[in-house]
């Protein structure tokens, strides 16, 4: 057997259908009187009616979270912050909303209760971003992990099936690295395995059935385990070549990790015999790259990165890019090899 180090890391999670009830009761547990609650503009109802829902703990509500973090957006929402005297920061939405707050956390140390309304897994993570002109910068601040996470699944009934599709392989994604990363431990690899397993069952399922509430629950289980493997290992090339995607070539976040993944975990194959191993029994499939590619291209999500937008002659600059800035990754980053990777994203071919 490896040797292992393991220190999981994970704030309180409540989870249920209707847990958002209990909302004032986690705000109590924290010992919190001054909650901003914070959502994207799409979400500013939801953000209105949870701040009814606490009264007077309540002292605001913030409404501008953006995709990335946009570093004027977390300004002005840091300076909302210390108008209300806020003492905690509810977030509720994506991973564009939580990143909002953890923004806010970085400077002011002050605890989330996060309540996710996606699959991102970003409420699981001590991972921070920030974009300034076009550059997003990252880091890690276990200031920033939430303290408290709801899981409600009746908040994610209204996410629609093509984004609920891509952002459960965007938590795939997480899960499939995590069983491969060099700092994967006994623990984190049974998460991943399972992440994987509710959401290869539950996202099929949602494409025919979004609105009920035991295969929504099923797909928020998933999220849960695989952003809790997010957050206790460390990611490789297919986490990498979003992040490029999405920083340089501006390509939407869920949806490039829904067409990237298939091709990393073929790249990536000839080097991790055993998390195939796992995936492929999670998956129920022997084939997890074409798996992961069929998952998406049955259920109405991209599969191609001609249809994000990539233009053809950005391929060459992006596989150049890719190999640039040398990362950890199972097999070696070799430019011509990224190439084909890319270039079979872009197509939309499925891998084999
Ligand atoms: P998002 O938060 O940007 O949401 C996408 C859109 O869906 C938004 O318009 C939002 O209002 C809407 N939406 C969200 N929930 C909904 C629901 N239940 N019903 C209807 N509409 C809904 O998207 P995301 O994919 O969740 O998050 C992406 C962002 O999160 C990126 O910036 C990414 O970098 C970040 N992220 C960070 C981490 C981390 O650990 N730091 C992890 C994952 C993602």
């Amino acid at each position: 057997m490896k040797s292992f180090v393991c220190t999981l890391q994970s704030g309180r999670v409540v989870f249920g259908a209707g847990s958002l009830a209990q909302l004032p009761r986690e705000l109590e547990l924290l010992s919190a009187h001054h909650a901003l609650v914070l959502s994207t503009p799409g979400h500013a109802d939801l953000a209105g009616r949870v701040s009814k829902l606490l009264g007077a703990r309540a002292s605001g509500t913030f409404s501008g979270a953006a995709m990335h973090v946009p570093v004027a957006v977390a300004r002005e929402a840091r300076e909302a912050a210390a108008r209300l005297g806020a003492d905690c920061l509810i977030a509720i939405g994506g991973g564009s909303t939580t990143g909002l707050a953890k923004a806010i956390a970085l400077d002011s140390g002050s605890p989330i209760i996060a309540v996710p309304t996606t699959y991102a897994g970003s409420e699981m993570t001590p991972i921070f971003g920030l974009t300034e002109a076009g550059e997003k910068r990252t880091g890690r601040d276990l200031r920033v992990l939430p303290r408290t996470v709801i899981y409600d699944p009746e908040l994610t009934l209204t996410l629609p099936v093509v984004l609920s599709v891509t952002s459960g392989l965007n938590a795939m994604a997480h899960a499939a690295e995590g069983l491969y990363a060099r700092d994967a431990n006994p623990l984190t690899a049974l998460i991943a395995e399972e992440g994987l397993r509710a959401l290869a069952s539950a996202l099929p399922s949602i494409h025919h059935a979004p609105r009920d509430i035991e295969v929504r629950s099923l797909a928020l289980h998933g999220a849960w385990l695989c952003g809790m493997v997010l957050g206790n290992a460390g990611m490789a090339l297919h986490h990498k070549l979003c992040h490029l995607l999405g920083g340089s070539f501006n390509l939407p976040h869920s949806e490039t990790h829904a067409v990237i993944l298939p091709h990393a975990i073929a790249y990536n194959a000839p080097s991790i015999p055993d998390a195939l191993e796992q995936m492929a029994r999670a998956l129920g499939r022997s084939d997890p790259a074409a798996a992961f590619y069929d998952l998406a291209r049955t259920h109405g999500a991209p599969y191609s990165l001609r249809a994000l937008g990539l233009a053809e002659a950005d391929i060459d600059r992006a596989a150049g890019l890719a190999v640039t800035n040398a990362y950890w990754n199972p097999r070696p980053l070799e430019r011509d090899g990224i190439r084909t990777l890319l270039r079979n994203a872009w197509d939309g071919t499925r891998p084999h």
